[in-house]
C-alpha cells in the first residue's frame, strides 16, 4: 500500500455543496506529485480535507495514511503521523515566538513517536534552527518574533518552509506555495523544498501555475478540474499545461 491513498474522496462545504467529487490518488514515500488545475476547481478544498479542516466535510471515501484512515482524526493527530500542510498555521499567533512554536510542534511529534514526553534538547533545537534558517536565508531576528505577526508574504512562505525543514514530515502538502512570491523568494523556497525531498519525504504540490515545479520536480502530474482528477501524466504534462493551459481538460460549463 502507498504511503497516502486517497480513495473515492468526496468533500462538501458546510452548506452541503459538493466540491471534491470522487478523487483517487496514491502517493508512495519519497514521491512528488503535482495536482494542477484552474482556479475554483476544488484544489484547496482537497488540501483542507487532507488537513482535517472542520469547514470541509468528507462525505464519502477514505484518506489512508500508512493504512490508517485519517478522516476521523484531528489536524494535530495527522501532523503527528507525518503529514504536513504548509498552510496549517497561516495566521499570526500573538505571544508565540517562532522558536517556541517550532519547539512545541516538534515536541508533539516526538511525543507521539516515543509514546511519552521526549522533548528536543534546547541546544539541539537551536543548532538545527540556525542551520535551517541560514539555508532559507531567513534573518536570525525572525526566530524571536511572534509567528506570522507582521510577516511579509515572502516571510510567511519562508516560515512555512522552515517548519517543513524542522518538522521533517513524511509527506508535505503544499497548496499554492508560489503565490505572492517574487522570483528570488520563489527560488529560495523552491530549492529549499527540493533539498528536503528524498526517500524520507515526499510532496503533494497543489498549484495553478507551473512555475514552482521548475524547482520541485514532480514524478507525476494530475490535472484537476471540477472536483475530479481528469488526466494524469509525468513531468512533461506540467510543461504542456504551461504552454496550452487547462482548456482541453476542463469540462464544458465548469469554472475555468
Ligand atoms: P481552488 O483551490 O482550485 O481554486 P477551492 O477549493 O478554493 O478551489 O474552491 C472551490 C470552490 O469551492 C469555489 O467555488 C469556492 O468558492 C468554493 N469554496 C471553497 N471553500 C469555501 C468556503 N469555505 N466557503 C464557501 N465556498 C467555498
Ligand atoms: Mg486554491
Amino acid at each position: 500500500m502507498a504511503l497516502l491513498e486517497i480513495r473515492n474522496l468526496h468533500v462538501a462545504l458546510e452548506d452541503g455543496t459538493q466540491i471534491v467529487k470522487g478523487v483517487d490518488l496514491s502517493i508512495d514515500g519519497g514521491e512528488v506529485h503535482a495536482v494542477m488545475g484552474p482556479n475554483g476547481s476544488g484544489k484547496s478544498t482537497l488540501a483542507y480535507a487532507l488537513m482535517g479542516h472542520p469547514a470541509y466535510e468528507v462525505t464519502e471515501g477514505e484518506i489512508l495514511f500508512d493504512g490508517e484512515n485519517l478522516v476521523e482524526l484531528e489536524a494535530d493527530e495527522r501532523a503527528q503521523r507525518g503529514l504536513f500542510l504548509a498552510f496549517q498555521y497561516p495566521h499570526a499567533v500573538p505571544g508565540v515566538t517562532v522558536t517556541n512554536f517550532l519547539r512545541s510542534a516538534i515536541n508533539s511529534i516526538r511525543k507521539a513517536k516515543a509514546g511519552q514526553d521526549d522533548p528536543i534538547p534546547i541546544p539541539e533545537l537551536r543548532k538545527e534552527l540556525l542551520a535551517r534558517m541560514e539555508d532559507l536565508k531567513v534573518s536570525r531576528e525572525l526566530a524571536q518574533r511572534y509567528i506570522n505577526d507582521g510577516f511579509s508574504g515572502g516571510e510567511r512562505k519562508k516560515m512555512e518552509m522552515l517548519q517543513l525543514a524542522m518538522l521533517k514530515p513524511r509527506l508535505a502538502v503544499l497548496d499554492e506555495t508560489d503565490t505572492g512570491l517574487d522570483i528570488v523568494a520563489l527560488k529560495v523556497v523552491g530549492e529549499g523544498v527540493e533539498k528536503l525531498i528524498g526517500p524520507e519525504m515526499g510532496a503533494l504540490v497543489i498549484t495553478h501555475y507551473p512555475r514552482i515545479l521548475g524547482f520541485v520536480k514532480p514524478d507525476f502530474v494530475h490535472v484537476f478540474a471540477d472536483g475530479r482528477i481528469v488526466h494524469e501524466g509525468g513531468p512533461e504534462l506540467a510543461q504542456e499545461l504551461e504552454r496550452e493551459g487547462y482548456d482541453k481538460y476542463v469540462p464544458a460549463g465548469a469554472a475555468a
